[in-house]
């Protein structure tokens, strides 16, 4: 009958899907060398194809050791800096990873396995013969990856993070349901899509936003332009003398100051968006807003950045005074930075001004606010 034939089909789709699904996160993880979403598809995809069909391999075992290689595996790959996959560095990880695959396998492959003899987790689920515990020391190792995880992206705001902390609950109940091949299907399924559209966020991040200081890109600004009307008000906000700093405290010090510059930007400019328009200059874009409404905020903005010193804590600090304020404070040396900023605004009136128009009118106001003598806002 063509129902049995198509719900067959829909069941060989339906089992394949991982697997489909696993090939585009490797491509794209290849494409974008992504060497920690590869290697830990490539983990969980030997995983869930032994566990399908285990072969002459102890299944027991098999689960047990991979329940404690992939927190293993997933913690390595957060804490060990990216740097591809055809590298030297992500080669030496691939065989890291290898090794201990082929441990619980050679392990899995004995007639009495080690892995096999550790101790379950006495669940409330636990075995009924169907659902099966993993090891004590695995649920251990998948709490410090799962506290490393969360930690990393409180502090780094790192969405991958959080895609490997979805992927590290999916795999927990890909290992507790081997015995059930729709979940196994179903949960690995939704751990590599996962990582695909981790992949894509990523990379959108990576185009749209500023590697330096977290803030949206130049491109990204370029995009605002196409959405945002014919009312609002850009700021461009520049750095005073700030080829000094870099000269007289080194460009590490100038890329700690924009950094610095950047999170006060954020912290003051209020219904603003921020970006980082190239170098020492940022822009704040204030949609729907006027000059004078802006003013204000502007002007909190100034002062904040004005009034946060800049501690360095070099032993080897530089012999030459900067030409900027500087305190002495023990074995540290303090210094603050103003900003310039120009005011440019479009109104309906403006309609036929085109957005670059517009920059170049809060350019010139930012020229101006440095021949005022600097630390100011022009409009
Ligand atoms: P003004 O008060 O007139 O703005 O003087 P300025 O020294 O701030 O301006 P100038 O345009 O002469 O110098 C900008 C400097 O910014 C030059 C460049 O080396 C530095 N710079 C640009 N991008 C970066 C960066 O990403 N990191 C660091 N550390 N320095 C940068
Ligand atoms: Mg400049
Ligand atoms: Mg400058």
């Amino acid at each position: 009958m063509n129902t049995f034939v198509s719900k067959n089909e829909l069941n060989v789709i339906f089992i394949t899907m991982p697997y489909i699904f696993a090939f585009f996160a490797m491509v794209l993880s290849i494409w974008f060398q992504h060497s920690r979403v590869f290697y830990a598809v490539c983990v969980i995809l030997f995983s869930i194809v032994i566990l399908s069909s285990p072969g002459k391999l102890n299944q027991k075992a098999f689960k047990n050791g991979i329940s404690i290689l992939i927190p293993i595996v997933f913690i390595i790959l957060a804490i060990v800096e990216e740097r591809g996959i055809t590298s030297k560095h992500g080669l030496i990880k691939g065989l890291v990873f290898i090794a201990m695959v082929l441990f619980v396998v050679i392990d899995s492959g004995n007639v009495s396995p080690w892995l096999e003899k550790l101790n379950p987790l006495e669940f409330a689920l636990k075995d009924n013969g169907i659902i099966q515990g993993i090891p004590v020391i695995s649920v251990f190792s998948f709490l410090i990856c799962l506290f490393i995880l969360l930690t990393r992206f409180f502090i780094l705001s790192s969405n991958m993070d959080i895609a490997f902390t979805g992927a590290t609950l999916g795999c927990i109940i890909i290992l507790h349901f081997t015995r059930f091949p729709d979940i196994l299907s179903l949960f690995s399924s939704a751990v590599f899509l996962i990582y695909i559209i981790a992949l894509f966020e990523a990379s959108y991040s990576f185009a749209f936003h500023d590697a330096l200081t977290g803030l949206l890109s130049r491109r990204a600004m370029e995009h605002e332009f196409l959405r945002i009307g014919n009312r609002y008000t850009l700021a461009i906000i520049d750095i005073d003398y700030f080829k000094q700093v870099n000269d007289r405290f080194g460009h590490q010090v100038g890329d700690e100051v924009l950094r610095m510059v950047a999170s006060c930007l954020q912290k003051y400019a209020r219904g603003g968006k921020v970006f980082r328009y190239g170098g020492e200059e940022f822009v704040i874009i204030f949609p729907k807003k006027t000059i004078k409404e802006t003013l204000r905020i502007l002007e909190r903005v100034r002062c904040g950045v004005q009034s946060r010193p800049f501690v360095i804590r070099s032993p080897n600090r530089p012999k030459k005074k900067p030409k900027e304020e500087k305190l002495h404070q023990g074995g540290s040396e303090m210094f603050r930075v103003t900003v310039s900023i120009g005011v440019a605004e479009k109104t309906e009136k403006m309609r036929n001004r085109t957005d670059t128009e517009i920059i170049e009118m809060a350019d010139k106001a930012v020229y101006q606010a440095k021949a005022n003598g600097r630390n100011c806002i022009v409009y």
